[in-house]
């Protein structure tokens, strides 16, 4: 039997009260349920559109001990919460999605092995933990590779190209000789990602593939539908729809794939890069662009609730704005033209980060046309028109 929905009138508590927590909230409030957040920065940008604040560690004994109180289930907006908090959490509340699923996520070696053990294409890879492994990596990988931090890396920190076993070596000396994985550069033609819901019960749903380029390892932009067919298109949802069954994720899972052409018949296919069991950057657009938006289709499926439709009204592109954009050529801070955004047809989305910060991700825009590459124009000119004198 599935457990009961938790419906209108109950408390949902995130852990993590950023821009994700943010819009997960003004996504469940309109649905009748109140938000706590627990973040350790009292003034996140969850703050002014949620019901109480738990301004703690993530690993505070009273922190979680009060959020256990309040709250009917527990989501996250980012996977690296610590185990000891999870294990807290769960023997009081749901806590959805899990702490398997999780502990899997933040760490690349977890999650190649388990996307591997399910038939699930990656990059080649090999772990290096010791000094021992060096060899035998570069043996199964060759160069150029990528040598990443096995946690705590994200937006494209903590990792490094390196085309020789000696630029190799010093990488891994640079990250302190943490844990690694080397991957293969993969030669991709594009990069795509798809987001999938399920139900305590089991029930599934998943956004067609949204496409997305990175600057500097940072999501740039997306657009929606991705230019591919729908052979393919298929191929990443049904890719992405196991991997959400395959692991027991209850809320959002996230797959961020690479598309390849294959030198032997030109088909493309894909690999999987990695997974984030939560609402991604890349679904933003939904908020305007679907029926059921990443955000309210998190909380429906943490909640127990059927499914939205998530059939797009109409193509869409997002742009992200760093905080970048608020410094100046002369180095001096400005603040960006946000009229100007609206003028293009733009919809506008600020998170409230009170410190702009080069890398930092402040807001995005989203746009509506009747092709994705119209609307990435218009997010394109709208982002730049925000700071043309
Ligand atoms: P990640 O933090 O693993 O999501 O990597 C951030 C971005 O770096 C990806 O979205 C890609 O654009 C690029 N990247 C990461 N791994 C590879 C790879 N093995 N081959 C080519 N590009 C990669």
């Amino acid at each position: 039997m599935p457990p009961e929905p938790i419906v209108a009138g109950s408390t949902i508590g995130i852990l993590g009260g950023g821009q994700l927590a943010r819009m997960l909230a003004l996504a469940a409030r309109p649905m009748g349920y109140r938000v706590v957040v627990l973040d350790p920065d009292p003034q996140c940008p969850a703050v002014p559109v949620c019901d109480e604040v738990i301004a703690t560690p993530y690993d505070s004994v009273e922190g979680l001990d009060r959020l256990a109180k309040v709250s009917h289930v527990v989501t996250l907006e980012f996977e690296n919460v610590p185990s000891t908090a999870l294990l807290a959490l769960e023997q009081r509340v749901p806590v959805r999605p899990g702490r398997k699923v999780l502990e899997i996520a933040r760490d690349r070696v977890l999650e190649k092995q388990f996307l591997n053990g399910i038939g699930v294409a990656t990059a080649t890879w090999a772990a290096i933990e010791q000094e021992q492994d060096i060899e035998s990596a570069i043996h199964a990988v060759g160069f150029p590779a990528i040598i990443k931090t096995a946690t705590l890396g994200y937006d494209g920190k903590g990792q490094r190209t390196v085309n020789s076993e000696r630029e190799l070596r010093s990488a891994w000396a640079r990250m302190g000789h943490a844990r690694c994985v080397l991957e293969a550069v993969v030669p991709f033609v594009c990069e795509i990602s798809v987001i999938v819901a399920r139900t305590p019960s089991g029930e599934q749903r998943a956004f067609a593939p949204f496409e997305n380029r990175h600057r500097d390892g940072i999501l740039d932009v997306t657009s929606w539908p991705a230019h591919i067919d729908t052979e393919l298109s298929a191929v990443a949802v049904s890719t992405a729809l196991q991997i959400s069954r395959d692991i027991d994720a209850i809320g959002l899972l996230t797959v961020e794939m690479f598309v390849i052409a294959q030198a032997s018949d030109r088909a493309a296919h894909v690999l999987v890069n990695e997974i984030a069991p939560r609402p991604h950057n890349s679904g933003h657009l939904t908020i305007e662009a679907a029926p059921t938006s990443q955000f309210a289709q998190a909380i429906r499926a943490v909640c127990g609730l059927a499914l939205g439709d998530v059939t797009p009204h109409s193509p869409a592109a997002m742009a992200n704005l760093l905080g970048d954009l608020w410094i100046g050529a002369d180095q001096k801070e400005r603040t960006p033209h946000w009229a100007r955004a609206f003028d293009t047809g733009a919809h506008l989305h600020l998170y409230g980060k009170h410190e702009p910060r080069a890398g930092r991700k402040m807001g995005h825009l989203t746009a509506l046309a009747t092709s994705a590459d119209a609307a990435m124009a218009t997010a394109i000119a709208a982002r730049q028109a925000l700071t043309l004198n």
